[in-house]
């Protein structure tokens, strides 16, 4: 295919599915899982789809929708010009006001989401998969697997039993939801955990925001014996990068962050100020993939690793791309905690032995199941 034509159109198709359960972090509970599928379509019938997994995803469907106008007639292959005329919104321009402050994440959201679908355009018109135009190998990508989740009428230490049945299923990293009980208890949690994987698989925990400073430098003196890969989230939402340093300096636990940061601007702060070590910036959350890549040559020149959040389907290509500093993506170790992700798509990238494997099919190399897609259409 030659170069694609102008964006046309961006249609999004909401996608809701219940859990069995709900599930609890240390900050938020879940009874069910949402992903805005959008779908960027251009003058000479390319269509590219990217994805968002923030919330609200009503009010992000709507921030779509406001700023399509903008982007309607522009190159399809322009992802840095979309970008930024789109990011320049959120800002004051001489004579004209900005989109309101209030809905900063949203909008941030669903930039991400028409950003992801021009990368899946870009690969489409190229005939190339996008870890190809970042000038990558088809290889595996390192992948732990997530769970631990707070379940109403578990025992305390259930988290083991399912941890290990991870590492039976061949991952060789598991990642654990902690922070939502007292420090005592969360030690039984992780030492449990700890007994249950052995001593060589990596134990991530993430900690959802759940602690002050002196609260979680407590909470890493009682976890650090069980050999900790690295503290997640670590502190409250209004800590900054000074709090992480003082954090880091009093640990010798690795730090990731960055989940919830909407643009390279904070991002880099908590990397370089803050020590963060691991670096999780979303594409699916915040600014999509054209951020997500920035942020990942930010931590490369630091010296620090990517690993970001969610998704692995897509942001395994830009992890497969930084051979030095691309560290792993994260999945979910059970289908019961993202139903949509093992539904939705008769395409993508497989998920096997700690590794995520990746087809050769243009973009993003994902097809969608639309019957499933109408049947869970929100
Ligand atoms: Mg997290």
């Amino acid at each position: 295919m030659g170069n694609p034509g102008k964006i046309a159109a961006v249609n999004t198709h909401p996608i809701s599915a219940p859990l069995k359960r709900v599930q609890r972090t240390a900050h938020e509970s879940r009874g069910d899982v949402t992903l805005l599928l959008v779908e960027v379509v251009t003058d000479d019938g390319i269509k590219g789809y990217g994805q968002v997994s923030s919330t609200p995803m009503k009010d992000i469907d709507g921030w779509i929708k406001k700023l399509t106008p903008h982007v309607i007639g522009m190159s399809a292959l322009a992802h840095g010009d979309v970008w930024e005329k789109l990011f320049a919104l959120t800002s004051p321009q001489p004579g004209q006001g900005a989109l309101p402050r209030s809905a900063r994440p949203q909008i941030m959201a669903a930039i991400g989401g028409i950003d992801m679908a021009l990368w899946d355009i870009k690969g489409k018109a190229a005939g190339m998969p996008v870890y190809a135009l970042l000038g990558a190998e088809n290889k595996p990508v390192f992948t732990y697997g997530t769970g631990g989740y707070y379940i109403e009428g578990e025992k305390l230490t259930a988290c083991a039993d399912e941890l290990a049945g991870f590492v039976a299923n061949g991952y060789k990293a598991v990642k654990l939801k902690t922070g939502a009980d007292t420090i005592a208890n969360e030690v039984k949690r992780i030492a449990a955990t700890r007994a249950a994987i052995g001593p060589d698989i990596s134990l991530m925990l993430d900690l959802n925001a759940a602690y002050d400073l002196p609260g979680c430098m407590a909470f890493a003196r009682a976890v650090a014996p069980y050999n900790i890969f690295w503290l997640e989230e670590p502190l409250h939402w209004y800590l900054q990068p000074a709090d992480f340093a003082l954090l880091a300096k009093a640990t010798t636990i690795p730090l990731a962050h960055g989940e919830r940061e909407l643009t390279r601007f904070t991002t880099r702060d908590f990397l370089t100020i803050g020590s963060v070590r691991y670096v999780m910036f979303d594409a699916t959350r915040a600014a999509g993939f054209t951020e997500a890549l920035r942020v990942a040559h930010m931590a490369d020149h630091a010296g620090a690793m990517i690993t970001p959040h969610h998704a692995p389907e897509m942001h395994c290509h830009l992890v497969a791309a930084f051979p030095r500093t691309g560290f792993a993506v994260e999945s979910h170790g059970s289908p019961d905690r993202d139903p949509i992700w093992h539904g939705l798509f008769s395409d993508r990238a497989q998920v096997r032995d700690s590794h995520v494997y990746m087809n050769d099919k243009p973009g993003f190399g994902i097809d969608i199941d639309w019957d499933y897609a109408k049947k869970h259409a929100a």
